[in-house]
């Protein structure tokens, strides 16, 4: 009763006032919801399949995973939905979101060609829906209000650095990379950004420095190096990828080197949604599933 009572006692939300960052489970992929402090909102790929092949999973992640927690957070409009790669298994669960949530802005990473289906289909979406679309390339700055911005740090403002062939590497070596920043904290999101885009990364006289790092590429063994962990000094790192999955994602190697560095890790796999609050100071993590047994916790 004491408690009840406690609870009622603790309105306005605790929340108030804070930059909300949900890493997404959304198995093999990729999702991060933003939500600044008064309520605006940024979506960050949305999971799907790598079959690209379908427009859309049949159990689409978008329909089943991202579009019920919009709605659970009373998320009723998506101020920036960003792309930051064409790769199935972040463009696929998309659909829904573009079908069903009001849009204010679209920003897409697509350097290169990609006629894949779930592509031409989300470029489609975002065609019938009359939607504001840009390409998003380094240099953008974009401004959250409340004093949430994000800095865009890849894919490059000109060229093609890392080649124009859309092999699977080269694409990801493209993705957004942004660097969401609320008082003195900061949030490295690295999309599916593999070892040759860090190294662009760490050639530049970018700030990278953050309390957060969404690693790269789920986690595989070819992103998240030690150049990279070391420049960008992260308190906790997220990791999305899926249960069993057949990439091998995240390597041994890599979650070597994130123990080595000291970086408390979460991944979608085992934690399960991983939200990060900051209120400006500090950057808190809550995993949906704890790695501490229940049991020891109520000890
Ligand atoms: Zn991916």
């Amino acid at each position: 009763m004491l408690w009840w009572g406690a609870a009622h006692s603790l309105h306005p939300d605790p929340e108030r006032g804070r930059l909300r960052v949900c890493v997404l489970d959304v198995g093999q992929g990729d999702c991060i919801v933003v939500e600044t402090p008064s309520g605006r909102t940024m979506v960050i790929d949305g999971g799907g399949v790598n079959d690209e092949t379908r427009p859309s999973d049949g159990a689409d992640v978008g329909s089943r995973v991202v579009a019920p927690y919009l709605y659970a957070r009373g998320i009723n409009r998506v101020d920036v939905l960003v792309l930051t790669h064409p790769h199935g298994d972040h463009v696929g669960g998309l659909l829904s979101v573009l079908r069903e949530e009001p849009i204010g802005t679209v920003l897409d990473g697509t350097v290169l060609p990609y006629p894949t289906p779930a592509y031409q289909a989300f470029l489609a979406g975002v065609k019938s829906r009359h939607l504001s679309y840009k390409h998003v390339f380094r240099g953008m700055h974009l401004d959250l209000g409340d004093g949430v911005t994000a800095d865009v740090l890849n894919p490059p403002a000109s060229g093609t650095p890392y080649g124009e062939n859309p092999d699977n590497s080269t694409v990801n070596n493209y993705s957004v990379v942004l660097r969401l920043t609320y008082g003195r904290t900061h949030f490295l999101l690295m999309g599916d950004a593999e070892a040759a885009a860090e190294q662009v990364l760490l050639n530049s006289s970018s700030d990278l420095t953050a309390d957060v790092l969404k690693t790269g590429h789920h986690g595989a063994a070819n992103a998240s190096g030690e150049a990279l962990l070391a420049r960008v000094h992260p308190r906790y790192a997220a990791i999305s990828c899926g249960r069993h999955n057949h990439f091998g994602h995240p390597a041994p190697a890599t979650l070597a080197r994130l123990t080595t560095h000291g970086i408390q890790t979460f991944r979608t796999d085992q934690n399960g949604a991983v939200t990060f609050l900051s209120d400006g100071q500090t950057v808190e993590a809550t995993p949906f599933i704890s790695s501490v047994p229940l049991a020891a916790g109520l000890r």
